[in-house]
């Protein structure tokens, strides 16, 4: 079983016979391995299409962690402003991920890809089968720079879909270049999908997104809105050959259930989520230490324990795991709040039943 009648994962081999960022772009794509177009994942799927799990599955949960160059969070998208500091930071976050069993899957962008320290340091914990490898496109620090640099090109799927698929190529032949793995799952930067996103990770035999932020509306700031999107992972193509793994975010309160019709009306009032979330009528919760109390998350895990949800997917960005770098993380006190959190959450979902996933395992388990 799995998604891809295709195993990538023992044929290299195979996938190196796929035709070259060079060759795919002068054909105008890889014409011939795919049947029908695919759906846009910016659109809500049906609900035939939600994904079935292999007997015994059971509930289980999956680290994602959006690895990437630290940047000025409130400044302007730049190209060149940013640096790697928090590098060493991961190998102590491994160390920690090691420790309790779980087997993060670091979603990396360019600057990360292309650096060498990384490459040694992550190129280790995925050949010791501790660690997987996915794709994170960042698109304003990934080549070709074509593109204006601005927040409305900073979600890939804004961009002309031949740029936002030349630089998903280079990026992804990079990664299987230097790190020897065939990443299986793809992060927009951003949550920034495109119409034509789905049919580019089908023709480059990507076989899991998991750039849908369900229950999140960015069409204020021109980007995708997943305020209608299902929680559940789904196929989104015919062929199931792509499988949606959306990050996980509950609605929590005595209004859950009329959470996605009224989250957004009251998010146009000012402080009215906040109202209703401290009297506990109405609290989006997001699974990430980044602004989520540890309270609020196994709150939210129970939720998605109730509604039966098959995989928990948890994410934050690296470098949180440095203080100063990101808004969440700004001095030492935070960060160490930051491995409280996932020291509870993981003792929490362990005594819930919820064991750690792999996209591997995850792939492999999804009925098709
Ligand atoms: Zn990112």
């Amino acid at each position: 079983m799995g998604i891809h009648g295709l195993n990538f994962a023992t044929d290299f081999s195979g996938f190196r016979g796929v035709p070259s960022t060079r060759d795919s772009i002068s054909s105008g794509g890889e014409t011939g391995m795919a049947t029908t177009a695919s759906p846009s994942l910016r659109s809500v799927p049906a609900p035939r299409q939600t994904a079935r799990f292999a007997p015994g599955f059971g509930q289980r949960s999956l680290l994602t962690v959006d690895t990437e160059e630290e940047f000025d969070w409130d400044g302007e998208f730049s190209t060149s402003d940013h640096g790697l500091k928090h590098l060493k930071s991961i190998a102590q976050f491994q160390q920690f991920a090691e420790n309790i069993g779980v087997v993060p899957t670091y979603l990396i962008d360019w600057p990360i890809a292309t650096s060498a320290r990384a490459q040694e340091m992550l190129g280790d914990y995925v050949r010791r089968g501790k660690a997987e490898i996915g794709i994170q496109l960042h698109p304003w620090v990934n080549p070709p720079f074509e593109e204006k640099v601005n927040a409305y090109n900073s979600y890939a799927g804004n961009l002309p879909h031949a740029l936002e698929r030349e630089k998903f190529l280079r990026l992804q032949e990079r990664i299987v270049e230097c790190f020897a793995c065939t990443p299986q799952i793809y992060r927009a930067g951003r949550y920034g999908l495109g119409a034509q996103s789905a049919q580019m990770l089908k023709d480059r035999r990507v076989a899991i997104d998991s750039s849908v932020r369900s229950l999140y509306d960015y069409s204020p700031s021109n980007g995708p809105d997943y305020s209608q999107h299902p929680l559940e992972p789904y196929c989104v193509d015919e062929e199931r050959q792509l499988l949606e793994l959306p990050l996980t975010t509950v609605f929590w309160g005595m209004l859950r259930h009329q959470g996605r019709w009224l989250f957004p009306r009251l998010a146009k009032l000012p402080k009215a989520n906040g109202i209703m979330a401290r009297a506990g009528l109405l609290e989006r919760i997001a699974l990430t230490p980044e602004g989520v109390p540890k309270e609020a998350a196994l709150r939210g895990i129970d939720m998605a324990i109730d509604d039966g949800l098959p995989v928990l997917v948890l994410s934050f960005h690296s470098p949180s795991l440095m203080p100063g770098m990101t808004p969440y993380v700004r001095n030492e006190d935070d960060l160490d709040e930051l491995y409280d959190w996932l020291r509870s959450v993981y003792a929490y979902l362990e005594q819930r039943g919820v064991a750690p996933t792999t996209v591997e395992e995850i792939k492999a388990s999804v009925e098709v």
